[in-house]
This record gives structure tokens, C-alpha cells and sequence, in this order.
């Protein structure tokens, strides 16, 4: 039944404006699994992380997004994340003049500050403390004093990724994880990917570099003009060259 998988996003249609960009699209994700979303430039893999994270623009019109149960559908991002979602956009959004460990603690001061203005939002909702992100990616505890700014592009999405494994997350969203990063960063990134997928958080990840997602995804969807055009295991998919070469150009 619908009602099992973590998330699911049914019959969903987003515009910008008039531009209709998300058509009937229909994905989910089932609690522990690392999904990833693949598709060309303009396919509509960003809409469709924004569309769940509550992020407006896109406007979705029709259709139903679910998360544990409960229609997200016109949630606001700041409800979307109390639920214990995270997204990490692809413009990776570090504060360049605070240093690594600040940037760390950024969530601890917006919980605090909330909690100060009355909303429920309490150290319950804290995730790993900064010794476990620090076991995640430990060349942010070797820059844990070095401005965020300084960081190279491959630390600074680790930084991204570690900020949000602060907030206590059950589905973690990364948009282009790997964009922009040297294939030794890539492994580098995977591996954590790999780890924090491991410790029990689901992720759902968009990626133009479909080998590396394939490689720790354990299923994907593609999708094309905003269509879902294939859905699958990475096994099924790497064996789809037709699929493959069509849409994803391997
Ligand atoms: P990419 O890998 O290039 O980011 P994507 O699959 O993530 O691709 P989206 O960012 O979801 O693609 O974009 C889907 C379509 O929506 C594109 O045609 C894009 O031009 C359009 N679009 C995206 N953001 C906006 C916006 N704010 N206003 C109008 N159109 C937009």
C-alpha cells in the first residue's frame, strides 16, 4: 500500500508560472534505501526535490507528496524539516566567513532561537553530535577552524552534508552531490554518502553523473520533460542500455 513506503510523490504536476514542468510524476522511497533521480540537464530532478522539500517556486497544483503517512503536500520547508527532512541544494549554501565548526553549529542556534520564540522544537530533534559528523568526514575536523570560504569545492559539499546530519534527519535529499568534484573527491563523498546511509538515514539522491550514482543507489528512477521514463534497481538500469544511452547519454 502507498501508505508503507517513507516518501512517495503521486500524480504530481509543478509549474513555474505557466511553464508546466512536473507531469503526473509518481516516485517513492522506502525507509533505508539510497534512491537516486537521473535525467538530462532541464528534466526536472531539482523540481522535484523542491517540490517535496516545501521549496516554492515550483507551484505544485495536483497531485499528492506523503512522508511517513502525512500529506507534505503544501507544507512549508520549515514544517518539511521539522518532519526530518533535509535537502542539500546544489549551490551548497556554506556561510563563507564563519569557520567549519561554526557553520556546524548554525542548527544548534536556529533550534535555540526557535525554541526561544515558543515553537516545538526541542533537543530531541538534535542528530549526531559533532565527534560522529567528525567520524563521517574527518577532513572537516583537521579544517574545523579554516572559514568555510577557504575550503575547497569537495569540503565545502562535505561541510553542506555534515550541517545537515546535525538536524535529525530521516531522509536526506542531495542535489548533485558530486557536481564540480575531482573523482577522488567523488569517492570521497561516496564513501560518506555510503556510511550515513548505513548509520539508517534514506536518501534521495539527483545526480547528472549516473555511474557514480548507480554505484550506491539501490534503485532509480530517470525521467525526462518531467516524466518518470524508467523505474528500477541499478542493476536493471546498468543492464538497460537503451534506456541508458537514450536518456542518460552512458
Ligand atoms: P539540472 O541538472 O540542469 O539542474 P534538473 O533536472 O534538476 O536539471 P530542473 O532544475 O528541475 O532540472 O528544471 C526543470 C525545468 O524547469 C527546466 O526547463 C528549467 O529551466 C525550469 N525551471 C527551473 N527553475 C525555474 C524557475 N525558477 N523559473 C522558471 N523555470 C524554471
Amino acid at each position: 500500500a502507498e501508505g508503507d513506503h517513507l516518501l512517495s510523490v503521486e500524480d504530481a504536476d509543478a509549474y513555474y508560472g505557466q511553464s508546466h514542468i512536473l507531469r503526473d510524476l509518481s516516485i517513492h522511497v522506502e525507509e533505508g534505501e539510497v534512491c537516486a533521480l537521473l535525467g538530462r540537464n532541464g528534466a526536472g530532478k531539482t523540481t522535484t526535490l523542491r517540490s517535496i522539500a516545501g521549496a516554492r517556486p515550483p507551484d505544485v497544483r495536483d497531485g499528492v507528496i506523503r512522508f511517513k503517512g502525512s500529506d507534505i503536500t503544501d507544507y512549508s520547508t520549515e514544517d518539511v524539516s521539522s518532519l526530518g527532512i533535509s535537502l542539500v541544494p546544489e549551490e551548497r549554501r556554506v556561510f563563507p566567513n564563519l569557520s567549519v565548526e561554526e557553520n556546524l553549529h548554525l542548527s544548534d542556534v536556529a533550534r535555540n532561537w526557535s525554541n526561544t520564540f515558543g515553537r516545538e522544537v526541542s533537543m530531541e530533534h538534535a542528530g549526531m553530535s559533532d565527534e560522529e559528523v567528525y567520524e563521517v568526514f574527518p577532513r572537516l575536523e583537521e579544517r574545523r577552524s579554516q572559514k568555510a570560504g577557504t575550503l575547497s569545492g569537495g569540503e565545502q559539499q562535505m561541510l553542506a552534508i555534515a550541517r545537515s546530519l546535525k538536524q535529525d534527519t530521516d531522509l536526506l535529499m542531495l542535489d548533485e552531490p558530486y557536481e564540480g568534484l575531482a573523482p577522488q573527491i567523488i569517492e570521497t563523498v561516496e564513501a560518506a554518502i555510503e556510511q550515513i546511509a548505513d548509520a539508517g538515514t534514506t536518501i534521495l539522491l539527483v545526480e547528472q553523473n549516473a555511474v557514480a550514482a548507480m554505484n550506491i543507489a539501490d534503485r532509480a528512477y530517470v525521467i525526462d520533460q518531467g516524466e518518470v521514463v524508467f523505474a528500477g534497481d541499478s542493476e536493471e538500469l546498468r543492464a538497460d542500455e537503451q534506456t541508458r544511452e537514450k536518456y542518460l547519454g552512458v
